[in-house]
């Protein structure tokens, strides 16, 4: 069975800046056969991410996380169709995602990697489970049960950096229903800021590449802020924590500014910031959703119930075609999506 697959064509260095040409699509050979265990599976969406950055890189920076290697097919978040099973769990028709789906066509698959996926809990929108009712949704809710101290009642004010994207458009939302009373975004287009406004709920938003952000910042959240969920460090967040309050929490999710200059995911902070954190007893400790694997269920439950009442709004933007893989990559590096960039391989 010929199918086509995207493999890594070239690295773009430590610092330089991903682009499509980074990525190559070539045509391979499937056996035929299934050994027992395996599915054939037909990719209906794949996932592109900002940690997708240090995997290009030849070192990663994290023990857990392995590098891609030069023309060996990639692979990251991915839902499809079970085609043909020799896996006692699975029979042609499930639906089916893994962290590690291959970006092919179709694939074959070892069953017991996959986990089941209920149509149902995202109203048939089944690119949801690589967004707001997957990986996405959890990162955003869970980094703040865990690292917000965000209490109702409290009058505290969230800011959220890379606010407009697939987890910091959940997470102020997820902020405001977990109790903040003022949740602010913050973000790289007029456009971005206005659906925060209109459509997520956000109270306000400022656009980092307009104007000075710091002042907008004083204006917006004139109590200072309480909690502050970092998607994309450097400037931006050295501006917002020197508005943070006595005793704040900063939900460390991700640096995405930092990622085409450091090979480490959490660089350390001038030392002017750190002394901040200090003065002002400000948590600010690293978040990693894979270590919250316990709360998956439930979680994904909660967001379900939140999108099914109306209450969690979710945005994507859609590529189509196996092919475009590397432009999709690139376009999120640079600010191109809103809400959860996906790529449709399939119907
Ligand atoms: P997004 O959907 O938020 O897309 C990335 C966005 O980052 C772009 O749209 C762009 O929006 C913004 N961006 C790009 N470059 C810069 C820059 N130099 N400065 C400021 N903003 C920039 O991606 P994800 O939701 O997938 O990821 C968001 C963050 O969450 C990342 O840092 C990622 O590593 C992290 N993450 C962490 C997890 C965890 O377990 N801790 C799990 C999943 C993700 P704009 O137009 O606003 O610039």
């Amino acid at each position: 069975m010929r199918v086509q697959r995207v493999v890594l064509n070239s690295r773009p260095g430590i610092h330089g800046t991903p682009v499509a040409e980074n990525f190559r699509t070539e045509e391979v050979d499937l056996p035929d056969k299934l050994n027992a265990g395996q599915v054939k599976a037909r990719t209906l969406y794949l996932s592109v991410d900002a940690y997708m950055r240090l995997r290009i890189n030849d070192y990663t920076g994290i023990d857990f996380m392995k590098p891609w290697q030069l023309s060996e097919v990639l692979d990251g978040g991915g839902v499809g169709i079970v085609e043909e099973s020799q896996h006692t769990n699975w029979a042609k028709g499930n639906y089916v995602t893994s962290f590690n789906w291959p970006w092919q066509t179709k694939a074959i698959l070892e069953g017991n990697t996959l986990e089941k996926v209920d149509p149902q809990l995202a109203d048939g929108h089944l690119s949801y489970f690589l967004g707001a009712i997957g990986i996405m949704g959890l990162t955003s809710l869970l980094g703040i049960k865990e690292k917000g101290h965000i209490s109702t009642g409290s009058n505290q004010t969230l800011v959220v950096s890379g606010a407009a994207g697939a987890c910091g458009s959940l997470a102020g939302q997820i902020g405001r229903l977990e109790g903040c009373s003022r949740v602010v975004g913050i973000c790289g287009t007029d456009e971005k800021c206005s659906i925060l406004v209109s459509e997520l709920g956000f109270d306000a938003a400022i656009n980092y590449k307009k104007g000075n952000v710091a002042e907008e910042l004083r204006k917006v959240c004139p109590s200072g802020v309480d909690v502050y969920f970092d998607n994309v460090g450097g400037d931006i967040s050295d501006t917002v924590i020197r508005q943070m309050n006595q005793n704040s929490h900063i939900i460390l999710c991700g640096q995405i500014s930092q990622y085409n200059d450091n090979m480490t995911p959490f660089p350390t902070l001038l030392p002017e910031v750190e002394s901040i954190l200090k003065t002002k007893n400000i948590t600010r400790e690293a978040f990693g959703v894979l270590e919250h694997k316990d709360k998956f269920e439930s979680g994904i439950l909660q967001l379900s119930q939140w999108f099914k009442e109306g209450k969690l709004k979710v945005r994507e933007t859609v590529i189509n075609g196996l092919e475009n893989m590397g432009v999709a990559f690139e376009s999120l590096m640079k600010g191109g999506n809103i809400g959860k960039q996906i790529v449709r391989i399939s119907e």
